[in-house]
């Protein structure tokens, strides 16, 4: 049944109707249903969890993306929801990253928030400098959520009752972990959305898991028994402690530390220790009365933390599981290497370099979350434009079908604000060549650009932006040196008299039509002409395989002329950017 929901001022509700296929409103419509049962009257929980234990991969996205959708939703249907993001920020440190100082070491097994930032950092832990550039990402996505730092919760004391409970009720937790521990299997190699994990899938996959608080750690068994909380040293504040013994009715806890000390703390005092993970989530869910929470597939195996937390919340804590669907991952695919120095990690700001907010959160916003996907830093990027182009140009027709519509609208404004867009958005790619060959010179970019559609012509390029600046990041980051495009500066003579009269007839043809034909539109319709009219056909003739073989060459000729390469930008991008005169000296 569709409830009767306001709706906010201005902002579509997406889908009236949630069919199968729009997996958004489908979830949106369960979550507000298991809320209203839950917790009528109370907003909405939507949940995500980030570890700052490094650069936040990329791959991690999804997590804080995919209930972003579901609570924008729900908002937009005038339901009031809180998104939270728990900041694990106290974790311990598990290793250094690759490309950190290694000299860190040292502070492995501290809380993450204890850890001193990279060296040169304007942030004051290790765990603030890696928030701030994932905070900064998400603002820019439009994603709002309230932010809780785990370390703030646990030292404020505010979870004390919740490890007092756990600690009384560790044989019970203990029973139900043991039922798991013999269960436990490996990760299932193939993802339920039905894609095998290639090998940097797999490296994705655990850089990801490292990100979400799933990595490995023990579930609280010591020689003494076990024991659910985990305290940080308060001499060397490691959690290499280990319980040897706890008092349930003074709630005193001993413990030694691998650095020798050891000492006797009152857990009612004592706020410098959490919950193992597989109890601290759980205890989170019913904290929070979190409705929604989806996990990726690592979490989800039987004996992994969603499944184990399931049975806890509900037996130890009295809350219960939230919805928690299963994402498949996020891969990265033509990535060019980046300094060792940034830990070799593509981060979702790396992604909005080069790709507008609307086009990133459409890649999540198409799919369903169980479907693994590849994020392209190659030329596929300028595809994946194209298409969304593509969309773009069938929403203002008005030809999008009920599917591609709510997934652009996802992609180009929340529930609060419209996501910045680039008012003439030219593709991408002929950006990209532009940007290329003027070496990003702004009134060369602007003359060329004018003279794509002179009955248009672009007065600023204020009208290509954002998507020209990212254009320029991609070629100053993404291009390899070689396939930089250079004009040459001078004829190049040798080749120009080595020309047979049937190359010398097809340049002419060319140089001659350049007056006429200087647009974007008229110089494709040249340069394909060419050939046509060299073989005595119009230059509308349809094309045969022949012609396909005299273009294929004629356009080789053209480009070894001009950029002394056999293939380069698209051809009449690269005759708008050398300007005619260049043109005509470079070819006759
Ligand atoms: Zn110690």
């Amino acid at each position: 049944m569709q409830p009767d929901y306001v709706q906010r001022k201005d902002v579509p509700v997406v889908a009236q109707q949630s069919s199968d296929a729009d997996w958004v409103a489908r979830l949106a419509d369960e979550v507000i249903a298991e809320s209203d049962r839950r917790a009528p009257g109370k907003p909405v929980v939507v949940a995500s969890g980030l570890s700052p234990s490094g650069p936040i991969h990329l791959g991690n996205l999804r997590e804080v993306m995919f209930p972003h959708l579901v609570a924008d939703e729900v908002r937009r249907r005038g339901v009031d929801c809180d998104h939270l993001l728990s900041w694990d920020d106290f974790d311990r440190l598990r290793r250094v990253p690759t490309g950190f100082d290694p000299s860190w070491a040292e502070y492995v097994g501290k809380p993450l928030s204890a850890v001193p930032p990279p060296p040169g950092s304007p942030y004051p832990s290790w765990a603030e400098h890696f928030k701030a550039p994932m905070a900064d990402a998400l603002a820019r996505l439009g994603i709002e959520y309230r932010g809780i730092s785990q370390t703030q919760m646990y030292t404020s004391g505010a979870y004390v009752e919740q490890v007092l409970l756990a600690m009384r009720e560790r044989e019970r937790i203990d029973a139900v972990l043991a039922q798991f521990r013999t269960k436990a299997t490996p990760r299932p190699a193939v993802p339920p959305g039905g894609a095998v994990l290639s090998e940097s899938d797999e490296a994705a996959a655990e850089l990801a898991a490292e990100g979400s608080g799933a990595a490995a750690e023990d579930d609280g068994g010591t020689g003494a028994g076990y024991f659910p909380y985990k305290p940080y040293c308060s001499v060397c504040d490691r959690d290499l402690t280990t319980v040897t013994g706890y008092n349930d009715d003074t709630t005193e806890l001993t413990y030694t530390c691998a650095c020798g000390h050891a000492e006797t703390v009152r857990l009612t005092e004592y706020h410098r220790g959490k919950l193992v993970w597989k109890v601290d989530w759980p205890m989170r869910w019913a904290y929070e009365g979190v409705i929604f929470e989806p996990s990726g597939v690592d979490h989800q195996s039987p004996g992994s933390s969603f499944v184990v937390g399931g049975r806890l919340v509900s037996e130890i804590f009295g809350g219960q599981q939230p919805i928690g669907p299963m994402y498949a991952f996020v891969g990265i695919s033509g990535m060019a290497k980046m300094s060792s120095s940034r830990g070799g990690v593509p981060t979702p700001a790396d992604a909005l370099a080069i790709m507008e907010e609307p086009v990133l959160r459409w890649l999540y916003a198409r799919r369903r979350p169980q479907q693994a996907f590849t994020i392209a830093f190659d030329t596929e990027l300028h595809r994946l434009y194209d298409e969304w182009d593509a969309v773009e140009r069938k929403m203002a027709e008005g030809s999008a079908s009920d599917l591609d519509a709510s997934s652009y609208d996802r992609a180009v404004r929340t529930a609060a604000r419209e996501l910045p867009r680039t008012p003439r958005p030219l593709p991408f790619r002929m950006l990209a060549s532009v940007a290329d060959i003027t070496t990003g010179h702004p009134e060369q970019m602007l003359r060329i650009l004018s003279d794509t559609d002179p009955d248009h012509p672009i007065d600023s390029l204020d009208q290509v932006r954002p998507r020209l600046d990212r254009a320029q990041a991609w070629v100053d980051t993404q291009l390899p040196a070689d396939q930089r495009t250079r004009l040459r500066p001078e004829p190049d003579l040798d080749a120009l008299a080595a020309l047979a009269d049937a190359q010398r007839g097809a340049l002419k043809l060319l140089v001659d039509g350049l007056d006429e034909h200087w647009s974007l539109e008229g110089l494709s319709r040249l340069v394909y002409a060419v050939p046509k009219l060299q073989a005595g056909l119009s230059a509308d003739a349809k094309p045969t395989p022949e012609l396909k073989i005299a273009q294929r060459s004629f356009f080789a000729l053209v480009y070894r002329l001009m950029i002394g390469r056999e293939t380069g930008p698209r051809l009449p991008t690269l005759l708008l950017a050398a300007g005619p005169d260049q043109v005509r000296r470079l070819l006759s």
